[in-house]
């Protein structure tokens, strides 16, 4: 079947009629390759099909939910057991205990948990968390990194006030000297130090975690007394079966979790270390739908298969054939690409491409060749892709350097030139 997007054009134009701008969150913020689809029918194992029955190897998984493979039959077996018998009912389910029990065996740092429903839930209870456990009010957080879509932390200025930002300070991830400077800035009022597992900013490069900045974090934070917090939303699972920190030797105060901890059944979890359990047990947090049990059955399931398979191995492998691949064919073509992240969770760029030009190009091209990758968040690749898929996946992108080469000079995507690398 040819490629073509008619169902998901019309889709747009209805959409634009009962929600506002027709899109919104992650796909709205700026443009996205031509022909990208926004609306999906179907997914299973490592593909996608969109509103148009186009079928593609997904490399976004969800922007992260899908770690072991769309539709998991063990996950979503557990998921649909508990469905039958109760969701979201008056209490929580039996199955909270169950879920509680195997996030804390889970997680090296951690003596307690409690679950939400997005990131932003666990990164919020955690700014709470810590300014009341130490009574002060400023946190330290990177630029760029991203924890979350409510006022205190939203990338968008629009619709916020000075005062929902009040009392953060601003800190270069990576660097211990400017996180040292934040921090004799915030004086004796530090309640927090929140850092990413890795920076995996949009629009600019990854970096591994530099270990000498984890350590002077844990080591700042025990001066101080203030509280240190691990954002493992989007990389939780994906770097190791413990926190991303644990890598490096280094354990976190409070880590919030999301994306992958159900296979992309909502759910997502703060966890903690035993000094933090009475402030956590003392602030308001809940929603109505927080306590539902189908998605954490789905987590028990999720973190049973985390134990006990192959699954990280598994993507590492993976994204290291497709990193290898992607240089080799690129290279053929005459480009050069800046590859950078753990090859699980990758970030391409076009070297030499400012405004974005020949990354979107490519991108559209493999669009229509049935690969979805993004041209500027991190991408992710789970444990139902096979060696298969990254050989399709390599001869595709081989056509679409062709074409992205044929093309000659390619504009700059004019809404993306004052982003700096
Ligand atoms: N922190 C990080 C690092 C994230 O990547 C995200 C989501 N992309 C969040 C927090 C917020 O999670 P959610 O969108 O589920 O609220």
């Amino acid at each position: 079947m040819a490629w073509s997007n008619s169902a998901d054009k019309a889709l747009r134009e209805r959409a634009a009629a009962v929600i506002p701008n027709g899109m919104y969150g992650h796909q709205s913020v700026a443009p996205l390759p031509d022909g990208y689809p926004q609306f999906y029918a179907k997914a299973k194992g490592a593909y996608l099909w969109d509103a148009d029955g186009n079928e593609y190897i997904d490399y976004m998984c969800g922007y992260g939910p899908n770690l072991l493979g769309y539709g998991h039959p063990e996950v979503d077996a557990a998921f649909t057991a508990q469905l039958a018998k109760g969701d979201a009912m008056t209490g929580p389910g039996v199955v909270m205990v169950d879920a509680a029990e195997a996030m804390v065996r889970q997680i090296s740092h951690a003596h307690w948990v409690m679950f939400c429903k997005n990131g932003t839930d666990a990164t919020t209870m955690a700014l709470m968390i810590a300014r009341h456990h130490t009574g002060r009010k400023t946190i330290i957080r990177a630029k760029g990194a991203y924890h979350g879509a409510v006022p205190w932390c939203s990338p968008s200025p629009n619709g916020i006030t000075p005062a929902d930002r009040a009392d953060q300070i601003f800190c270069d991830y990576n660097d211990p000297a400017s996180l040292e400077a934040a921090v004799r800035l915030a004086g004796s009022d530090l309640a927090a130090i929140f850092a990413a597992p890795i920076k995996h900013d949009v629009f600019v490069d990854q970096e591994p975690l530099d270990p000498e900045y984890a350590r002077r974090a844990r080591a700042l934070a025990d001066e101080t007394g203030a509280v240190l917090v691990v954002d493992d939303v989007r990389a939780g699972l994906r770097l190791a079966r413990d926190c991303s920190w644990s890598l490096v030797g280094v354990q976190p105060d409070l880590s919030c979790w999301g994306k992958a901890i159900a296979n992309g059944h909502p759910l997502s979890a703060l966890a903690g270390s035993e000094p933090f359990r009475r402030a956590a047990g003392t602030i308001f947090a809940t929603g109505s739908y927080w306590f539902a049990a189908a998605p954490m059955a789905a987590a028990v399931a999720t973190l049973k298969l985390i134990r006990e398979t192959d699954y990280l191995e598994r993507t590492i492998r993976i994204g290291d054939r497709l990193r290898k691949g992607l240089d080799e064919a690129a290279e053929q073509h005459g480009f050069r690409l800046r590859q950078t992240g753990p090859s699980q969770m990758p970030l391409i760029f076009f070297d030499d491409d400012p405004g974005f030009g020949k990354t979107y190009f490519w991108i559209s091209a493999l669009v229509r060749r049935g690969v979805l990758m993004h041209p500027w968040h991190n991408m992710f690749t789970c444990a139902a892709m096979t060696e298969a898929d990254v050989d399709a996946t390599l001869e595709r992108a081989s056509d679409a350097f062709a074409l992205t080469r044929a093309a000659g000079r390619i504009e700059p995507i004019e809404a993306l030139l004052a982003r700096t690398r």
